[in-house]
């Protein structure tokens, strides 16, 4: 089950660039900083309430984040669902017809279970399901 959004992942060229943009314009505080090797991007959160924003920044032209801005520019990446069970939020969204880019939930940042569906299968939204590792 969907309980909230959990954060908002937006992809940047650079953090050292960006993160005094959401510290001095928008006055937030960046709580975290994370390299996250799988996705090869270097990750910054600030909380907005109950929901956080992700900054990502790409590590090599390799990373997906990479490709990303390449194709779009900087910008809104994805959104985060919290689920209560990733497993079967998956199940869920196979059953309905989503494309999963992820089969198997992996380790994402802050030590969360994370799987994506693909933009094309959700009307354009790079879709996160997360959940607290068991
Ligand atoms: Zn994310």
């Amino acid at each position: 089950m969907i309980t909230r959004i959990d954060h908002l992942g937006i992809a940047v060229r650079s953090l050292e660039a960006s993160i005094p943009y959401y510290e001095r314009a928008l006055g937030l505080k960046c709580e975290h900083r994370e390299e996250v090797a799988s996705q090869q991007v270097r990750t910054a959160f600030f909380h907005v309430g109950e929901v956080h924003l992700e900054l990502l920044e790409p590590m090599s032209p390799e990373s997906p984040v990479a490709k990303f801005i390449e194709k779009n520019g900087e910008g809104v990446h994805h959104v985060a669902f919290a689920t209560t069970d990733i497993a079967g939020q998956l199940d869920q969204a196979r059953a309905a017809g989503a494309r999963l880019i992820h089969e198997v939930p992996f380790e994402g940042a802050a030590g969360k279970l994370v799987a994506f569906l693909h933009p094309r299968s959700t009307f354009g939204v790079l879709t996160e399901f997360c959940a607290p590792k068991p």
